[in-house]
């Protein structure tokens, strides 16, 4: 069998890797000339992600590229802590989510992929595919085509597969969220090791985490028009941040700020799959990033996918017993961290209710491990 992966993005390579592991021949088609990320933007790998790659023997260049971050702290505008969480919960052997830069982790999977022997073929963009019944053509924006026995979207939240697949499927939702990011190396700004701290600002929400190497990591979650772009972002978030009792408008003051991305998530589906074709990760059920699982439920997604397949030479029957398996966990996902990013979102009234009850919420999750369901989640090959 030979499967089509469209997207070179986190979910792609992973699921390469899988297919690899279980006999089945793969190989990945990406749009853009390279995989190369924004520098100034970061993401939390969980430790179900980080035990899902280990699956894949992947995980250790991501651990050591990484900064342990197992704890978050919370912290309203006017400088009121509003308690602590955990960020993941540790697994067996101790290991803990850790905070990486985007463009590493990138790096990092599709080296692992090419180190596995899969090709992967940059600038090609698909534009549509052919399922014939007995095999898969993906068309490309450069005139090429590839024909496959399936073929697996990982292009993304605003996937070309799934729109040509379902015409008729929900659009991704705009979170009302503009996200930007930025890093600055200056010992003025100082933190404690392992935590991410997370401000609900007056006007806006900001995040940050201090790097063993003393670089400030940080984002912005704005509330925001979709579409209204500024000519420059920074002078419109330190006017955000102004009034806040932290350092954040002077962190963003002194930052290069990274491209602004506004924050979507996707409705559920009402098809994951149709003939030999299947979608995965973002493209399947995009999540806000505010509970930061978005990478690590589309490396579950390469497992369980390769798994299915293996079990059974009927793709239908293994694209079917994927969706089956993953549906109801990243649903559930998408919904809790669609409540946090209304949260960030918050207006003048439901911000001071927020605040007020931000401190006994915070307590229920510390206290009964609540969140094991999202961070213990263990899938194998
Ligand atoms: C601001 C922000 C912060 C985030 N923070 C976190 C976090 O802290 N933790 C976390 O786990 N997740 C986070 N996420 C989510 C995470 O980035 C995604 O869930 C994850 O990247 C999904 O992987 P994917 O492979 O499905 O899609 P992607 O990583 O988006 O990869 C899709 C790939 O497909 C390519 N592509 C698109 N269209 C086509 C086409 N037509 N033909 C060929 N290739 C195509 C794209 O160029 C891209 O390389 C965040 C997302 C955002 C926007």
């Amino acid at each position: 069998m030979k499967a089509l992966i469209i997207g070179c993005g986190i979910g792609g390579p992973a699921t390469a890797m899988a297919l690899r592991k279980t006999g089945i021949d793969a190989e990945i088609f990406e749009a853009y000339p390279d995989t190369a990320e924004s520098v100034g933007s970061f993401l939390n790998v969980a430790s179900n992600g980080l035990d899902a790659l280990r699956v894949l023997g992947a995980h250790r260049r991501v651990l050591s590229a990484g900064i342990p971050t197992p704890r978050m702290v919370m912290w309203s505008g006017t400088g009121k802590r509003l308690g602590e969480v955990a960020n993941g919960l540790a697994l067996d052997d101790g290991t803990v989510s850790h905070t990486i830069l985007r463009a590493d982790l990138y790096r990092i999977v599709r080296d692992e992929a090419l180190s596995h022997g899969i090709k992967i073929s940059y600038g090609k963009r698909l534009v549509s595919f052919d399922d014939t019944g007995d095999q898969v053509t993906a068309r490309f924006e450069d005139g090429t085509q590839e024909t496959g026995d399936i073929l697996i979207a990982a292009d993304g939240v605003h996937s070309r597969t799934r729109a040509q697949l379902d015409p008729s499927a929900p659009k991704p939702r705009y979170s009302g969220l503009y996200s930007l990011g930025g890093l600055v190396h200056d010992p003025k700004f100082t933190g404690e090791p392992g935590v991410y701290n997370m401000v609900f600002g007056k006007r806006a929400f900001f995040g940050y985490t201090v790097a063993a190497s003393g670089e400030t990591w940080w984002f912005a979650n704005l509330p925001r028009e979709l579409g209204d772009v500024p000519a420059d972002w920074k002078p419109v978030l330190v006017e955000a941040f102004r009034d806040d009792a932290n350092f954040s408008a002077e962190v963003i003051e002194r930052s290069e700020v990274a491209s602004a991305l506004p924050i979507h998530d996707l409705p559920p589906l009402p098809t994951w799959h149709k003939g030999r074709v299947v979608l995965t990760g973002d493209a399947a059920h995009a999540t806000s990033p505010s509970a930061g699982q978005g990478a690590s439920l589309a490396i579950e997604d390469a497992v369980v996918l390769a798994r299915c397949l293996r079990a059974t030479k009927d793709h239908r029957a293994a694209f079917e017993r994927f969706e089956n398996e993953r549906r109801g966990r990243v649903e559930k996902v998408v919904a809790y961290s669609r409540t946090i990013s209304n949260n960030k979102a918050a207006g003048p009234v439901a911000r001071v209710f927020r605040d007020l009850m931000m401190p006994l919420f915070l307590k229920k999750l510390a206290s009964q491990e609540s969140l094991s369901w999202m961070y213990r989640h263990q899938v194998s090959l």
